[in-house]
Formats: structure tokens, C-alpha cells, sequence
């Protein structure tokens, strides 16, 4: 089923003030209650990366899981989580870096991935681009190369994607 920009965005609940003032948050649990259109995101991400010769797709904690598990499936690849800090039980890596809305840290094992290997990053929402050249940088100092970044929503006005340099990067919807 062809997705239908529409169909997304309809299915995003904008949430004012969450988790802080003056942030509008997207909030992705309709669409994911809605069958048809996770199936199509997901189809829609994983086809766009088919060529990519994908061996893992690292999807980011917490909403990122959800759309990257189902995606590697498709491509064919293996999953990788990156968490928070401290919730990983083995060796991690681990990189700083800055939200929409404060700053955190993120975590890889650092057995996760071997050098060489091709990585997919997957995550909800693009925003200011930290969260994912965080992981661009794990995937890195692992000796992995990131192929593509894939996305539901991206906040454009943020300019996230310029963080991710030449990096393919999709998303479904973009909010200029
Ligand atoms: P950033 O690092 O600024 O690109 O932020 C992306 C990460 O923060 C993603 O993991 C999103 O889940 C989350 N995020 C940032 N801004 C929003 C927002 N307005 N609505 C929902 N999630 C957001």
C-alpha cells in the first residue's frame, strides 16, 4: 500500500508544552495503533534502503525501536539497540549529546557491530540532528559505516539533517 503523506500526518498528535514548555510534541502512538499505516512507514523506510546492502539497523531508545526492529526484518538485517545510559548489561561506548529539549547520553555494546559493517540508523522523529550524529559517532568509533538515516517525522525547521553531512537521510513527513 503507497503511503500517503496525509495519512501520516493525520495519524500524529501534536501535544503542546510536553515534556516542557514551549516544545510541541509529535506523538506517534495513533499511528502506530493503526495498522495499515505503521505497516506502510515501515515499508516505506525499508524500501528506500533495499540497495543499501544494510547489515545492521540501529534503532534509538525508545520510540526508535519500534520502527527499527520491524524495518531490519525487511531489509534483512540484524537489530542493534542504542540506549540510554546505563541500561545496556555489557561494555558500552557511549556519546553526549543535545535534545530539542535538554541533553543526555546514549549508548552502544561495543561488541554491537564489526568494522566494516553497513548501518542503518532508524529513529521516530529527526529534530536538531544530536541524537543521530550521536550515533553516527558510535557506529564510528566501532569501525562501522552509517549508510542512511530514516525517519517518520522530521522538524526541518530545526535543521537536523545538516548534522547528519552526506549521509542519505528519509523521512516520511517533513514539517518545513
Ligand atoms: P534531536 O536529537 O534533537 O534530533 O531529537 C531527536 C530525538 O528526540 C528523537 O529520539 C525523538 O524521539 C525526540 N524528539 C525530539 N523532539 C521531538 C518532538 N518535538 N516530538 C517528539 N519527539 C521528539
Amino acid at each position: 500500500m503507497p503511503l500517503e503523506t496525509d495519512t501520516v500526518t493525520a495519524l500524529v498528535r501534536d501535544v503542546a508544552d510536553f515534556p516542557q514548555q514551549g516544545v510541541v510534541f509529535k506523538d506517534i502512538t495513533p499511528l502506530l495503533a493503526d495498522d495499515r499505516a505503521f505497516a506502510a512507514c515501515v515499508a516505506t523506510l525499508a524500501d528506500a534502503f533495499e540497495d543499501a546492502g544494510v547489515d545492521k539497523v540501529l534503532g534509538i531508545e525508545a520510540r526508535g525501536f519500534i520502527v527499527a526492529a520491524p524495518v531490519a526484518l525487511r531489509v534483512g538485517a540484524g537489530f542493534v539497540p542504542v540506549r540510554k545510559a546505563g541500561k545496556l548489561p555489557w561494555k558500552v561506548e557511549r556519546e553526549t549529546y543535545t535534545l530539542e529539549y535538554g541533553s543526555d547520553a546514549l549508548e552502544i555494546h561495543a561488541d554491537a557491530l564489526a568494522v566494516g559493517e553497513r548501518v542503518l540508523v532508524i529513529d521516530d522523529v529527526l529534530a536538531t540532528g544530536g541524537t543521530a550524529s550521536a550515533v553516527t559517532r558510535l557506529a564510528g568509533r566501532l569501525g562501522a559505516e552509517v549508510v542512511g538515516f530514516g525517519c517518520i517525522l522530521e522538524l526541518g525547521f530545526l535543521g537536523g539533517r545538516a548534522r547528519l553531512g552526506a549521509v542519505p537521510a528519509v523521512s516520511l513527513v517533513s514539517y518545513p
